[in-house]
């Protein structure tokens, strides 16, 4: 058996690392020059120097939303006296040290952008082009695993008025650094992760910042920095909320999420994108039309490491016969009553897991009888996500219980 795996990030080189300790042969096609996919910082944003789209949505300064603690493949460990919560160079570092230790580097196609993929005569077909010279090749997979991530295109709300909008107007995607917004009244929209952070990385250089959002919990604010609803519409450079108020914006910055994008599939391959929900997949992940087709990543609110370990070992699990995937109908039938189970049509929300993981992760490794996930990932992870200080250090004891430690500020004790 030959896989193709899509994207050299976190969850490629982990089905990379899976499929060399199951001693199938592999190929990782991976359209930048650079491993770690997200992770790689760059300056450069819309395309690069080979006019291939830049794929990462990094900004500097990043500090991660998660505790290191979380961010582990089981095991790679980050060395011991770090802090918790991490800035970007040292996860881009943890990710080419465990490419490195596991002896994927050789099985990158570095510079080749799969731009098609098809199914024929019982074979994937895998288009790809060199971004360099353009040159386009085809080969021959069973399988392929897609793991293309999922924080790339950006998904820009319809808000009237903003196409008159006189200001400069970006999607988190292509933030780089605040200075750009120095002395001026900046606008952000979304309190995510990234929101909260670029909004607090703006105020500190900007004359006033908003930032917009649904949420009903307050906000950390400051003196530059303020919250506000939801925006209604722009006039010219005002901004219009739904609570009837408005102010003057030099800037608008969208922290409003991305798109699933698989814009290499042909469709013939049987997944769809509907409402930013991909359809139909079994579990989450192996299409259900061809299950020779896998797809790493897509639940979000989760621990990336964890899960991508999980889902490739299911993916691998079925691939090697280790168990054996119920008929298409049952399958369909199962994906028919858990979207039934979902309130209203299904969309980007049927992926959203958080307090879900843990029983997902358990229902992956019961149904292909592969090894779990140890139950204290999901008890840090509940933890986390109801109070996340980023300040905060923690240690994992053991399978089941984790402890919060004393932190310097430089290491953990
Ligand atoms: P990516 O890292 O996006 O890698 C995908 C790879 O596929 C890229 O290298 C890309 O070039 C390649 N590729 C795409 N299309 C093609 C193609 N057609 N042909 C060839 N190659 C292709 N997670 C955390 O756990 N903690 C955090 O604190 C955290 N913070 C984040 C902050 C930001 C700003 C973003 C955007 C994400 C953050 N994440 C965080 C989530 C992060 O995306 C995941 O942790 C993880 O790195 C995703 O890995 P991936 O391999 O699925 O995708």
């Amino acid at each position: 058996m030959k896989i193709a795996i899509i994207g050299a990030g976190k969850a490629g080189l982990c089905a990379g690392k899976h499929c060399l300790k199951e001693n199938i042969s592999f190929d990782i096609f991976e359209q930048t020059g650079n491993l770690g996919g997200t992770w790689f910082y760059t300056d450069l944003v819309g395309h690069d120097e080979n006019g291939a789209p830049i794929h990462t949505s990094m900004y500097k300064g990043l500090r991660t939303n998660l505790p290191k603690e979380l961010m582990t493949f089981e095991d790679f460990p980050y060395p011991k006296q770090i802090r918790s919560y991490l800035l970007q160079e040292e996860v881009l570092d943890y990710v080419r040290n465990y490419s490195k230790k596991f002896h994927i580097n050789p099985h990158i196609k570095y510079f080749k952008r799969v731009i098609w993929i098809e199914r024929q005569n019982f074979l994937w077909s895998v288009h790809y082009e060199d971004v360099k010279n353009k040159q386009k090749e085809m080969e021959h997979y069973d399988a392929v695993i897609i793991c293309n991530g999922h924080y790339s295109d950006p998904f820009i709300p319809d808000i009237p008025g903003i196409e008159s909008f006189s200001g400069k107007v970006k999607h988190s995607h292509d933030y780089r650094t605040p200075e750009p917004y120095a002395n001026k009244k900046v606008l952000i929209l979304g309190s995510g992760p990234s929101g909260l952070e670029i909004s607090q990385q703006i105020s500190n250089v900007a004359t006033k910042v908003f930032i917009s959002h649904r949420s009903k919990d307050a906000l950390p604010v400051s003196d530059a920095l303020y919250q506000k609803c939801l925006v209604k519409e722009f006039v010219e450079n005002r901004a219009i909320f739904e609570d009837g108020t408005s102010e003057e914006i030099d800037d608008v910055v969208f922290c409003t999420g991305y798109n699933y994008n698989f814009p290499f599939l042909s469709k013939r391959c049987g997944v769809k994108i509907t409402n930013n929900y991909v359809h139909p997949l079994y579990k989450q992940i192996i299409s259900i039309e061809n299950p020779t087709l896998a797809f790493i990543g897509i639940p979000f609110k989760a621990c990336p490491c964890p899960l991508f370990d999980i889902q490739v070992r299911f993916v691998l699990a079925s691939l090697t016969g280790h168990f054996k995937l119920p008929k298409k109908d049952v399958m369909l039938k199962e994906l028919v009553e858990e979207e039934k189970r979902k309130p209203g049509p299904p969309s980007s929300q049927y992926h959203q897991l958080g307090g879900a993981q843990g029983s997902y992760f358990d229902n992956l490794a019961e149904t292909a009888k592969i090894r779990k996930i140890p139950p204290v990932i999901q008890k840090l992870y509940l933890r986390v996500i109801s109070n996340r200080n980023l300040n905060d250090c923690f240690k994992i004891i053991d399978d089941h219980n984790w402890v919060q430690i004393y932190c310097s500020g430089t290491g953990c004790k």
